[in-house]
């Protein structure tokens, strides 16, 4: 469903960020990106929905070129891509159920959103994917009122709101304490299996990765240097320099 194709950036200053990366991600699957600070990982998540132009490469979702796209092209396929980030990105004076209707902002015009105004059925499906993270009780409390995992359900939810083929996970746990972060990791493993949303998630802790991905890919230094099941993953030297995790 998503293809790369020989994509490398290199930012304005010379930085190399990544360099020849190619893969195929098939409808489904769950893929960690793992990698330390620096390696690219951002760079390369940016680049597939395009906050970040490429330098060159090629990148397609469902056989539709994003490098190239024009504005309008890039918004339609901008709705397929759900984002959820380390710091949440929400508002935070606003209401949680506010912030995950966002999410559906693709769908309502502008003028009704700008008032609180969401058609009632989007308003259920908030409801439900509220329910569903466990939000339940706190649809109109402040979002940044929350814990750090309540406020990352609700960016959950925000993502879901768009019903997207794919969502991209920059670092979503790295805020957060391990009880919660393993809540997310399982959070998002249940929207990858129930709805089979195909997964690409950051993370800079090889833990996690060999548990929550089926595939894992390695960047150091904006190259791949792992591509494969967590079985294969047998130490961290490609990865991290060293034999020991960090
Ligand atoms: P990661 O997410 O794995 O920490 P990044 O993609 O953020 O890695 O960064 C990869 C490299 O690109 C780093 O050397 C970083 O300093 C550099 N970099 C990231 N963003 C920018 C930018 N906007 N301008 C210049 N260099 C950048
Ligand atoms: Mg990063």
């Amino acid at each position: 469903m998503l293809r790369l194709e020989n994509i490398s950036k290199t930012y304005g200053d010379g930085v190399e960020a990544l360099k020849n990366i190619s893969f195929n991600v098939e409808k489904g699957e769950f893929i960690a990106v793992l990698g330390q600070s620096g390696s690219g990982k951002s760079t390369l998540m940016r680049c597939i929905n395009r906050l970040v132009e490429p330098t060159s490469g090629k990148i397609f979702l469902d056989g539709q070129e994003i490098t190239g796209a024009d504005a309008r092209q890039l918004r339609v396929l901008r709705r397929k891509i759900g984002m959820v980030f380390q710091d949440y990105n929400l508002v935070k004076r606003s209401s949680a159920i506010a912030n995950a209707l966002a999410g559906c902002l693709g769908r309502v015009s502008p003028w009704a959103s700008l008032f609180g105004h969401f058609p009632r059925d989007e308003k259920e499906r908030a409801q439900e994917k509220f329910m569903r993270m466990g939000l339940g009780h706190k649809t109109f409390q402040q979002a940044g009122f929350l814990s750090g995992g309540q406020q990352q359900r609700v960016g959950i939810a925000r993502a879901l709101m768009q019903d997207p083929a794919i969502i991209l996970a920059d670092e979503p746990v790295s805020s957060l304490d391990p009880a919660a972060a393993r809540n997310i990791m399982e959070t998002l493993r249940d929207v990858n299996m129930r709805d089979g949303v195909t997964i690409i998630c950051n993370l800079h802790m090889p833990q996690l990765a060999k548990e929550f991905g089926r595939r894992i890919i390695g960047l150091n230094k904006g190259r791949i240097v792992f591509d494969g099941p967590p079985e294969n993953y047998k130490d961290d030297q490609a990865i991290y320099g060293t034999a020991g995790a960090q």
